[in-house]
């Protein structure tokens, strides 16, 4: 059983009540809305323990950036300490050139380094370069990939199956600028045969192409074999700038993210979450050739919290663990989330074979769609989402968390003891579910 650690505070339903009242919609991001009534007061390695005492198995991990698990010593040992002395210098620090030097040396895109706090607007810059260096203005992203909440990206994560392209691409926010879309287009992922008639007719429009390179913000989709290589090749045929997305398989897929994994290196990687274990952080990486656009001050990127002393000794100390030889980190992640993605699927079988069990590293998702597995936006699209927020509602009753969207990151700190929690409360949830 897990433990329950006594309670001294209000009910989550009364914050709910009290935090509706002054924060809009309760909550601080939107996608946080449908877990409004839940708070969180502590959480360390695979653990995270609600207002009321009770702890849950984590495999929401702060939407991923967890990577070492919540609250791990020595990243909170390092920020400590540097923070003691300087916080917000807003000037130069050892500590970023040291930063800069390590994801040079892990990542194959990178030959220059810029650091900010979010992965929306490390897009931002990403896609400013692309137009910079091209002189061309359409950008190229793909259906149910997401970058960020800005203007001029949030499209085609939601709404109607996409069977050709989206120019432009339709607003998903009240309040979003038109304008700001018409120069992006919207694809579907992971087919070369649409990708290619398109780029035969406007790829000599296209500044930039913008991808997850392993579509984690709907289902966790690998790419096919051979697209990768088919979209670089494509890419350096029409001069369109590559951008692989990597905020969340960077550094968790591997030292090299994604593009280390499946050996196809993009011109611009924009990186985040697992970077910063916890704390605020992600980087543009790319080529000299682009990223000498910013460093020439041509390309104009700011802001007052870029490299701050908590974020940048952060992500040291989180690399210095994700990276030593010693640890053998990636390969205990991808033991411990093989070991509970296979649990899943064989639970899965065991009850009917309607959850789909998709896994793609120490990144899995589950979802309804019966009776094949989700190949892309579409067949997520057709899966049966009711039943996947009633999975994820029970199983949160039974003190496991996963993520809305039915993604369960793992983490250092998992072991087998959660998994075995995981699986043995999965198998109540899926009986339950069988017969509700
Ligand atoms: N890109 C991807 C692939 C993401 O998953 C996210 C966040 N979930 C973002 C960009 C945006 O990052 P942030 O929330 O740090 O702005």
């Amino acid at each position: 059983m897990l433990d329950s650690i006594p309670n001294s505070v209000e009910s989550s339903e009364a914050l709910a009540a009290r935090a509706s009242r002054v924060l809009a919609g309760g909550v601080n991001s939107n996608f946080r809305i449908a877990g409004a009534d839940r708070f969180w007061r502590s959480g360390s390695g695979s653990r995270i323990v609600d207002v009321n005492g009770c702890e849950y198995v984590d495999y929401a991990l702060g939407m991923g950036t967890a990577i070492l698990g919540h609250s791990p010593r020595a990243v909170l040992e390092r920020v400590a300490d540097a923070q003691r002395d300087i916080q917000c210098p807003a000037g130069q620090q050892i500590a970023e050139i040291q930063l800069g030097e390590r994801l040079t040396e892990l990542v194959p895109s990178a030959e220059l380094v810029r650091i900010g706090c979010t992965g929306s607007e490390m897009v931002q810059l990403a896609l400013r370069l692309a137009r910079a260096a091209t002189g061309r203005s359409l950008i190229v992203k793909f259906q149910g990939h997401y970058h960020g909440w800005f203007d001029s990206i949030y499209s085609g994560t939601a709404g109607a199956p996409l069977t050709g392209h989206l120019r432009p691409a339709p607003p998903q926010s009240a309040g979003q600028l038109q304008g700001a879309l018409s120069d992006l287009a919207v694809l579907p992922w992971n087919d070369l045969s649409i990708l290619e008639p398109f780029l035969a007719t406007h790829g000599d429009e296209v500044a930039g192409m913008i991808m997850e390179p392993v579509c984690c913000n709907t289902s966790v989709l690998a790419p096919r074999e051979g697209y990768l290589e088919g979209v670089r090749l494509l890419c350096d045929r029409y001069g369109i700038v590559l951008i692989f997305d990597e905020v969340i398989t960077g550094f968790r897929l591997g030292p090299a993210g994604a593009q280390g994994r499946f050996k196809v290196t993009p011109d611009l990687t924009v990186l985040g979450k697992a970077l910063g274990a916890g704390f605020p952080i992600a980087a543009l990486v790319g080529r000299e050739r682009f990223m000498r656009l910013v460093a020439d001050g041509s390309v104009m990127h700011g802001g007052t919290y870029n490299a701050n002393a908590m974020a940048i000794n952060a992500a040291l100390a989180a690399l210095d663990i994700l990276c030593d030889p010693e640890q053998h980190v990636y390969a205990q992640l991808e033991s411990t989330a093989t070991l509970l993605a296979d649990g899943l699927a064989q639970l899965s079988k065991q009850h009917g074979g309607t959850m789909s069990v998709q896994h793609v590293g120490p990144v899995i998702n589950t979802a309804f769609s019966a009776p094949g597995p989700i190949t892309d936006y579409r067949t997520y699209h057709a899966s049966d989402l009711d039943r996947q927020q009633e999975f994820l509602r029970r199983l949160e009753e039974e003190r496991v968390r996963v993520t809305s969207r039915g993604t369960w990151f793992v983490s250092t700190a998992h072991g087998r003891t959660d998994i075995e929690l995981t699986l043995e409360a999965t198998g109540r949830v899926l009986e339950r579910l069988g017969s509700a």
